[in-house]
């Protein structure tokens, strides 16, 4: 959604490391135990994976960055970053979902293999595209828990990092996709900075990892 209104590109980790995956790259390779093991990927190699992509061009305009940072490593690592790229962030959204239910969701959830769409338990195909949708490694059920707790653990205090600089905007993630939405859009287009430099979404209110409202 962020993405086709402001035709900016949306960076999602998650993504990018199962693209990594699928690929057999020697990263995917580091990553796909970590992974299914509902863990984190080191902060080298995340700072790293970011780093290079924000160096493309096409993320000049402005960026959304969804699943990073999720340590205050991470976080401190991507304020020096974009110090050096001379950017800044206007917003931080946090989309705030408890706990049951967001067991509930990434539990049951469905990926389309090929566009990387989620969708919500009990479809069949992908609306886009027509593939069989599958359940992530990282969503099944032995997997959930432990994301929820590292998630806990290590991404909440990056909140913190940034409700300092006042950037924070807190999403109520149980409502419909188009509830979210609304609140997506209001929290970006009242941003007090002027144009919009980029976002960061640490993968909020979703356990180690997830969107709650797809930024599609
Ligand atoms: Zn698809």
């Amino acid at each position: 959604m962020l993405r086709s209104h402001f035709g900016i590109p949306h960076i999602a980790t998650g993504d990018m490391l199962r693209a990594e995956i699928a690929a057999g790259t020697p990263l995917g390779q580091k990553a796909q135990p970590i992974l299914a093991a509902g863990h984190y990927v080191s902060d080298e190699i995340m700072i790293a994976m970011i780093a290079k992509r924000l160096s493309q061009p096409d993320s000049r305009r402005g960026f959304i960055i969804d699943g990073f940072p999720r340590t205050i490593p991470q976080a401190e690592a991507l304020d020096g970053l974009m110090d050096e790229l001379g950017r800044h962030f206007d917003r931080v959204l946090y989309l705030k979902v408890d706990l049951e239910e967001l067991l509930r969701r990434l539990s049951g959830r469905l990926v389309c293999p090929v566009c990387q769409r989620t969708y919500p338990p009990g479809t069949a195909v992908c609306t886009a595209d027509g593939s069989g949708l599958v359940q992530r490694e990282d969503d099944k059920a032995e997997a959930v828990k432990p994301r929820i707790e590292v998630y806990l653990q290590k991404t909440i205090p990056v909140l913190d990092h940034y409700r300092g600089g006042g950037l924070v905007s807190e999403i109520d993630g149980m409502g419909t996709i188009d509830d979210i939405s609304r609140q997506v859009m209001a929290a970006v287009t009242t941003s007090p900075a002027s144009p919009l430099a980029g976002e960061v979404r640490p993968r909020s209110g979703r356990g180690g990892g997830a969107q709650s409202a797809k930024s599609a």
